[in-house]
């Protein structure tokens, strides 16, 4: 049982697990049901904890594959041939670039599209009305920046995975990551044939090495100042919400990267009796049994059950 005294601060190293539920259930209550349930406890909370995985950035609209891939990056498709990479903007990170020169242009391009340019909040924002008034907080393994373009304050987010707008030594050499907008806009402009010229390949200003961005793929990724900041308002957040009426208000979160929010979220939950668990998601809101009545999964299109959810929660409740 939670206990005042021996409490150990919950950090977000402590708050991380790779533990997952073995008694998931996919509820069977109808969706206007489930969706009344999730309004319920959302508008009885004092506090919402908000976790957002890729799977809101795709219900909000944006694109990846397909059609927008084949318009948006022929150029690339051209040069390397379509083959098991240039098929989606994800593969296409993975082609062996054989310069710096060709990496950035391919990178350059992506991150505008997919971070710096992309415009996909009117999803994020009723999402932000539907939680208005509770303290919020947001943990996102997102790099695109929508919840923040959609209004919420950047001292409210803690984006753990990194960013489309910066870059960093690709050694790591130093913690410091740097703002590369203005740089990939002028890759833009001066991109040819899918490379960049020479003179705007980004070096590192402390080894004199390469860059990348500033991405977790491996353990090179640079966790900078702001994202320590970031941390510590997010465990911080969650220390004061566990002893309050809080929900953890989970979004597009799949079986991708679980230890991030989807499995520390049922943790939480199974060990604070007073925090309740809304997990929306196209078709993976399994939810774990034991938490009983705690829990609503809802398996729906989340344009739908977002928009749904706004609208009973902008009611007057009912008496
Ligand atoms: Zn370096």
């Amino acid at each position: 049982m939670f206990n005042r005294d021996n409490k150990k601060k919950i950090t977000f190293e402590r708050f991380l697990t790779g533990e997952y539920a073995r008694d998931y259930i996919t509820q069977d209550t109808p969706y206007e049901e489930q969706v009344r349930r999730a309004a319920e406890k959302i508008r009885e909370a004092d506090c919402v904890l908000l976790g957002a995985g890729a799977g809101m950035s795709t219900a909000a609209g944006a694109q990846y594959g397909g059609e927008y891939f084949e318009k948006n990056f022929a150029e690339f498709q051209k040069a390397y041939g379509k083959g098991p990479y240039m098929q989606d903007m994800y593969s296409a990170g993975f082609y062996p670039y054989p310069d710096e020169e060709s990496k950035w242009g391919y990178w350059s391009h992506m991150a505008l599209l997919a971070g710096v340019d992309l415009d996909v909040t009117p999803l994020h924002r009723t999402l932000l009305e539907a939680v208005a008034g509770k303290k919020l907080f947001l943990l996102t393994t997102n790099v695109d920046h929508q919840f923040e373009k959609a209004g919420l304050p950047a001292e409210q987010i803690f984006a753990t995975q990194g960013s489309y707008r910066r870059i960093q030594c690709r050694r790591g050499c130093h913690a410091v990551t740097y703002d590369a907008v203005e740089l990939f806009r002028q890759m833009e402009r001066e991109r040819r044939d899918a490379r960049i010229p020479t003179e705007l390949v980004p070096r590192c200003p402390i080894c004199g090495g390469p860059m990348t961005m500033n991405l977790r793929s491996d353990n090179y990724f640079v966790q900078d100042a702001d994202w320590y900041a970031a941390e510590d308002r997010f465990s911080a957040f969650v220390n004061e919400c566990a002893d309050r009426k809080t929900v953890l208000l989970e979004v597009g979160v799949g079986f991708n990267t679980p230890t991030i929010i989807r499995f520390p979220f049922e943790k939480l939950c199974r060990e604070h009796r007073n925090l309740s668990l809304v997990r929306l998601s196209r078709s993976k809101a399994i939810v774990p049994a034991s938490l009983g009545a705690r829990a609503v999964g809802i398996n729906a299109d989340m344009a739908q059950s977002i928009t749904d959810l706004s609208v009973l929660l902008r009611e007057k409740k009912p008496e």
